[in-house]
């Protein structure tokens, strides 16, 4: 068995979906979704020269040689692991299909059927579409979507309590909101807060408990915008709220924030978005500097490297909870992981805002997440295709369509 052809979509939706289609010679196709990066299909046309003529079933020793590739640029870590994240998962398609079992199966199987998610709800209004840079942009569904909402129908905090009622009405019993929208001048990171941005934020996380009540999860995220000091102040405010995880809280760079946060506070704190392979992880799982660890599994290094953190992060008592901003594609992807591991917590839902999210995914029943749960497959692979009908709608200008 060989891999013939590695080609690439990507539909413009709040981020770029960006999908990655392999070919093997028995006449089977794999589809894997890959986290946005700048240059990400480029660095995908390079490295498909590592895997082509080869066995798509050595899925680890080929991500191994991946990484080899990328590391004689330099990359140990870093964007070109977005790329190599969604080969692997389409090689994980590949291979399952071509074996007759669901990827859960190539991870060891399932601890759950079901698989929790969480809504992220962002702040005020979710709607949002940004470039691979984080830069705004309007394609036409945007627009189309903007017009539909209430303009400023309600201020903060009784915009968040409202979006935070909405999702629990469509089913979600776990919730995320950013802490940090609205806190002014955010150009540059560790600017020091005031009280008075504290008990704004501290207002919006009473508003949104009240509306759901204390049976519905809630975590915050602070995007590592803010110095330790006024996180310590932050977690001590949220203290009463009964906070899942504050996710984030400090910059990225120094794991001995997060401990001393840890230290200082009740509440439990979340990180790892921005992490790749299992040596990312390994001193905040050695030195418990956190509580949940959320691998995006759209980046992190592929679904058997999340297993391998997850295996590892069990050891320290720790829960895994993945980030997740993909398309339908990639949540179910992410779910296959998330069923097939002990330490689970509650996988991320970024998509309420798209209204054509449900829609690019075929072969399941939509929508794909139900009262907050999405029911794992058992068909072979990762149980679903792309519906390339709806998602070419959306497809990205100046990028090929699963073309050389
Ligand atoms: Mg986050």
């Amino acid at each position: 068995m060989k891999i013939t052809r590695v080609t690439t979509a990507v539909v413009e939706a709040n981020y770029d979906w960006t999908y990655v289609r392999i070919e093997a010679d028995n006449g089977v196709t794999g589809i894997g979704e890959c986290f946005f990066a700048p240059g990400l299909t480029a660095m995908i046309r390079d490295l498909r020269n590592v895997i082509i003529g080869k066995d798509p079933r050595h899925v680890d020793r080929l991500v191994r040689q991946l990484q080899r590739a990328a590391s004689g640029a330099g990359s140990v870590s870093g964007i070109v692991y977005n790329a190599i994240t969604g080969i692997e998962a389409a090689l994980l398609d590949l291979v399952g299909k071509s074996l007759g079992v669901p990827i859960w199966q190539l991870l060891g199987g399932k601890f759950r059927d079901e698989v929790r998610i969480y809504a992220d709800c962002h702040a005020g209004t979710g709607l949002e579409s940004v470039g691979p840079t984080m830069e705004p942009r309007h394609p036409a569904w945007y627009r189309e979507a903007q017009t539909k909402l209430t303009p400023d129908a309600l201020e903060e905090p009784q915009a968040s309590a409202q979006r935070a009622r909405q999702a629990v009405a469509a089913g979600f019993d776990a919730l995320k909101f950013d802490l940090d929208v609205d806190t002014p001048s955010q150009e540059g990171q560790l600017r020091a807060l005031t009280s008075d941005e504290i008990r704004e934020m501290e207002s919006r996380v009473a508003a949104v408990r009240e509306a759901i009540g204390s049976g519905v999860d809630l975590a915050l995220d602070c995007h590592w915008r803010y110095p330790l000091a006024d996180v310590i102040r932050i977690a001590h405010a949220l203290e009463p709220y009964g906070i899942l995880w504050l996710e984030d809280a400090v910059p990225p760079f120094n794991s001995q924030s997060f401990r001393t946060l840890r230290e200082s506070s009740r509440v439990p704190l979340c990180t790892g978005e921005n992490l790749f392979t299992r040596h990312g992880f390994r001193d905040l799982i050695e030195t418990q500097a956190v509580h949940f660890l959320s691998p995006d599994l759209q980046k992190v290094g592929g679904l058997l490297e999340g297993r391998r953190i997850a295996d590892h992060a069990e050891m320290y008592d720790l829960l895994i909870a993945p980030h997740c901003i993909a398309s339908s594609l990639g949540l179910l992807a992410s779910c296959h992981l998330c069923c097939a591991i002990p330490n689970f917590a509650v996988l991320e839902f970024h998509g309420q805002d798209v209204p054509f999210w449900d829609d690019v995914l075929s072969g399941q029943p939509l929508p794909l997440i139900r009262n907050g749960r999405v029911t794992v497959p058992d068909a072979p692979g990762l149980g679903a295709e792309l519906n390339e009908a709806v998602a070419r709608q959306y497809a990205k200008p100046g990028e090929g369509w699963f073309s050389e």
